[in-house]
């Protein structure tokens, strides 16, 4: 299979950070030329006034939370979770995680993100349902010391070790150990799970001082900060996702940046949960450590759309820094794109060789006219309608606002009736 996108404003995001109009030529999963004319024909063309950038990598969510989209807004966190989210969580079935996970990559697909880090249960249905549709993914494997609808704490660690050997050798398929945080993990649990992702040279997926009182609780529980608590239990490496960090400090920053790990900054769903931290993005990346970007999950965000996400990002340090010239565009695009793919292993450059992994944006829209600086146009002003095509490991996973690969009705009716199922509530439609 072989796709063409003609006479494109080509957003490279190489070393050079180069952009320009050319050719982009897709064949059997890679970006086979890059040039001003393509001389060849193709089973797809894409035309028209596009912007070719690489795709979206969304570095913590958790995918079936989409069917608790909208529920329980509003409330204070200690609350929204125990009243809302956590009943719901044990009324889940594999079923229903399939809906979920199906609704949210096609909302994902149509808002350019070409890669996800999840964590969540019933993990080996969402690892074959992003298969299926053509996602590449970090899907993490959660481990926490209590009952899931899924199963016992203690059959968690085994049956974390059988997802890894499942899923170890799948091309589009990475599969993760995913601790859910050091409040709900014991030290042993937190040292199994980090065993097993060295033993099986995987990922390791944790939530890490999200708010204050978790490190609070953290503290008087154990005598140690999270991110202590990880590095103590051997779950702090360069292979480790630190999801949040938002209330973590200045040596925390130097610890993270020696160990190599890698913070995926949540900016909408800490404020629309008023988690009240900032995570420290400008000393982070003075200290040269990996910051990437997750939209958290649906219920926390509500969306999955990782262009708004970069919005908030490069936004919410200014006002908070009374700086205007901290979380540039560049550096936001960077955390969206090829810093992850780097952390991950992955290539996320529209050049020559590189695994095809695109976003399309037309640019022929109201909001998006006129054209001064296509990174700034990208930050602040595109927004995850304005993609038109997604390409993942050189498929088409949406071309030109159609699905080929699968029916986006089908999969929209199904969420429906699985969130009603899920959640009691008045039906509008
Ligand atoms: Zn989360």
């Amino acid at each position: 299979m072989s796709i063409l996108i003609r006479d494109a404003l080509v957003l490279t995001q190489d070393a050079e950070r180069s952009i320009a109009r050319k050719d982009v030529f897709i064949e059997d999963g890679r970006i086979a030329e890059v040039s001003p004319r393509v001389p060849v024909e193709a089973s797809y063309v894409i035309t028209g006034r596009n912007l070719v950038m690489p795709g979206l990598v969304n570095t913590h969510t958790h995918l079936p939370m989409t069917l608790m989209r909208g529920y329980g807004d509003d409330l204070p966190l200690e609350q929204w979770l125990t009243q809302k989210i956590w009943p719901v969580e044990q009324r889940l079935t594999a079923d229903l995680v399939a809906a979920g996970t199906r609704l949210a990559l096609l909302e994902m697909v149509a808002s350019g993100t070409t890669c996800v880090a999840d964590m969540y249960f019933f993990e080996d249905t969402t690892a074959r349902i992003c298969r299926e549709m053509g996602m590449r993914a970090f899907p993490g494997f959660s481990i926490i010391d209590f009952d899931t609808a899924e199963m016992a704490a203690e059959e968690m660690i085994p049956a974390c070790e059988a997802f890894l050997r499942q899923w170890r050798r799948d091309d589009l398929i990475s599969p993760v150990v995913a601790p859910h945080s050091t409040y709900s993990c014991s030290p042993e649990t937190l040292s199994a799970a980090a065993e097993l992702a060295r033993r099986y040279d995987v990922y390791l997926h944790t939530h890490c001082s999200e708010t204050r009182q978790e490190v609070y609780e953290v503290v008087e529980r154990y005598g140690c900060r999270p991110l202590e608590q990880l590095e103590k239990t051997g779950a702090l490496s360069d292979k480790t996702i630190l999801a949040h960090c938002g209330w973590i400090t200045k040596e925390e920053v130097r610890t993270i940046a020696r160990a190599g790990a890698c913070v995926s900054h949540n900016p909408v769903s800490n404020m629309k949960l008023a988690t009240g931290g900032y995570t420290p993005l400008p000393e982070l990346l003075a200290a040269g450590a990996t910051v990437t970007l997750g939209t958290d999950g649906a219920a926390s965000n509500n969306t999955l759309d990782l262009l708004e996400s970069m919005k908030y990002a490069a936004l919410i340090h200014k006002h908070h820094r009374w700086d205007a010239t901290v979380a540039g565009a560049q550096q936001v695009l960077d955390m969206a794109t090829v810093s992850a793919a780097r952390f991950l292993g992955l290539s996320a450059t529209v050049t020559e060789g590189a695994a095809a992994d695109l976003a399309v944006i037309d640019l022929d829209a109201p909001g998006l006219v006129p054209l001064h600086d296509p990174v700034s146009q990208v930050v602040y002003a595109a927004q995850g309608g304005h993609v038109s095509s997604t390409i993942i490991n050189g498929k088409p996973v949406m071309l030109e606002r159609a699905f080929p690969l699968f029916d986006a009705q089908a999969v929209m009716d199904h969420a429906r009736q699985a969130a009603h199922q899920l959640v009691d509530g008045r039906r509008y439609f």
